[in-house]
């Protein structure tokens, strides 16, 4: 058993068939955990969605009966990228619940896992980039509402910058934002995170971890958050499609690890969700995402 829990839903896919975005990979990574003896069944919780309420907390009511009604403009199906189906939504609402489940269960055994979750462009009022309710903000407010923290910290390591995170908690003084990113990418208007480490093109292994650790360090120590959202992209992959840095497999769960222990050794809890991930080889992603997994294992067992 593993001493902490992982978050997953059949209704995850985001039906999208034949496109960039594999979204059978959340399926896949549930597979290979349990296959390679990851995890058991038992690890397993399954979220409900999230309710309308808390999906509110966030975006706005045009948004949602847009969602819910079918009836997205020209222009906001162009800035979501995925095609629209009852399905979809289905899955974006079951995303937000799991990424709130995980936090709880984080608060509980210090990890908590969403195998899914991560949609960090979506805009309170649309969606953008694959990405239509913004399962993280969703998962802070709802907690704060519940009076369970007071202040989060969402680090965001997808190669694509977090501009619905830093859009949605610009103004609030109680999140810590920190997105590390290739700068010459998607998408093109980049509001301010907290902290944004922009990256040329082709940045590797080293260089990446030198920016990326004792930046989550400082912060975490600078700002003491009551919990950790981590946003753990595997598109910072030199084989992936969508991205332009040159990390290897071994430095992306450097990556994961290295985060996850400054958390760690602040005793401050941890939600992991997945993110973007586009390797030509479906295999790689996925392993990617599994390896986020592993590195949480290994960092609870020290
Ligand atoms: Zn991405």
């Amino acid at each position: 058993m593993l001493p902490f829990k992982l978050v997953y839903h059949d209704l995850y896919d985001l039906n999208l068939g034949a496109h960039v975005f594999p979204s059978e990979k959340f399926r896949l990574i549930q597979d290979k955990l349990l296959n390679d003896g990851i995890a058991e069944v038992d690890d397993f919780l399954r979220p409900e969605p999230a309710t309308d309420a808390d999906i509110l907390r966030v975006h706005t009511e045009d948004w949602v009966h847009k969602l819910k009604t079918g009836t997205l403009t020209a222009s906001d199906q162009m800035k979501l990228e995925v095609p629209y189906s009852s399905e979809l939504v289905r899955a974006f609402w079951l995303a937000a619940g799991g990424t709130i489940l995980a936090a709880e269960s984080a608060l509980q055994d210090g990890f908590g896992c969403n195998i899914g979750g991560g949609f960090h462009h979506a805009y309170p009022g649309h969606g953008e980039g694959f990405c239509a309710i913004h399962d993280v903000a969703v998962a802070i407010r709802t907690l704060q509402a519940r009076k369970k923290i007071a202040r989060a910290m969402v680090v965001d390591t997808d190669v694509h910058h977090g501009n619905g995170t830093a859009a949605i908690f610009a103004k609030d003084a109680s999140v810590f934002t920190l997105s590390i990113h290739q700068l010459n990418n998607y998408p093109a208007h980049k509001p301010h995170s907290s902290l944004d480490l922009n990256l040329e093109d082709g940045v590797a292994d080293e260089e990446y971890l030198a920016t990326l650790l004792p930046a989550v360090k400082k912060s975490v120590s600078d700002f003491h958050p009551d919990i950790l959202f981590y946003v753990g992209g595997a598109d910072p992959y030199r084989e992936d499609q969508l991205g332009g840095l040159d990390l290897s497999i071994e430095g992306l769960q450097k990556r994961d690890a290295g985060v996850f222990k400054e958390a760690r050794h602040k005793n401050i809890p941890v939600v992991t969700t997945l993110a973007g991930g586009y390797a030509q080889r479906l295999a790689d992603t996925i392993q990617i995402h599994v390896n986020t997994i592993q590195a949480a294992k290994h960092i609870a067992n020290l």
